[in-house]
């Protein structure tokens, strides 16, 4: 399955990595629509990545250290870009987000105007644990609207499959996105596709709505 079809399917594949910004004088002119995307440690983020754009090696699916403290611009054309953040949950000292993303990470969410939504990546065997909740917690509060993807997804049946989206939905709240995924066999990838749509392609939205 590709993302060849859509409008949004197309530009999802024209995406170039830009910059990993170490500090705020980095980062690109907060213009456009930015879509940032988050993730506990292994939880399939770089994967996501890589088959939303249709791409194998966009974002790195090794780990390399140093990359806990960085944000990963890629771009589809200049007022459109993907955001990738640090993978968060693997510290073993438990805290809030701030413990995980001080500085560079936690203003960039704070203050970045051009950022639209927030797209957290969960495995599905593993939904929502603390360090996902403080997160989801954090954006509602700050008015970010979100789409949380339950990936690796093969790996349950169908039951399990729809019995955790149905668990997970029920604790988020109504305007939240919840939707299962798979980097190996596609399954999500036009919803996908189509939440980052209505956030890189608004007046779309207006002119059909
Ligand atoms: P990240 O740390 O969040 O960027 O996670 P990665 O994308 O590197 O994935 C972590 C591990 O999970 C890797 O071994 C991937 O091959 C595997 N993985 C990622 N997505 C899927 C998926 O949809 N299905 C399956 N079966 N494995 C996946």
């Amino acid at each position: 399955m590709t993302n060849s079809l859509t409008p949004m399917g197309k530009l999802l594949r024209q995406a170039r990595y830009v910059a990993s910004i170490h500090n705020l004088r980095e980062l690109p002119p907060d213009a456009g629509v930015e879509v940032a995307i988050a993730g506990r440690s292994n939880a399939g983020k770089s994967s996501l990545i890589n088959r939303l754009c249709d791409q194998k090696a966009l974002a790195r699916t090794s780990k390399t250290p140093g990359r806990t403290r960085q944000l990963v611009f890629f771009e589809m054309d200049p007022l459109r870009k993907l955001v990738d953040l640090p993978g968060y949950g693997y510290a073993k000292v438990s805290g809030d987000l701030k413990t995980h993303w001080q500085g560079l990470i936690q203003s960039y969410l704070d203050h970045r105007l051009a950022l639209k939504g927030l797209v957290v990546v969960m495995d599905i065997r593993h939904p929502l644990k603390d360090s996902d909740r403080e997160l989801i917690n954090w954006a509602g509060m700050r008015g970010l609207p979100q789409h949380l993807v339950l990936t690796k997804a093969d790996k349950l049946k169908h039951g399990q499959l729809t019995q955790t989206l149905a668990k997970v939905r029920a604790q988020v709240d109504d305007a939240v996105g919840v939707q299962a995924f798979s980097a190996t066999t596609g399954l999500g990838l036009e919803q996908l596709t189509e939440a980052m749509a209505h956030w890189y392609e608004p007046d779309k939205d207006l002119i059909a709505g």
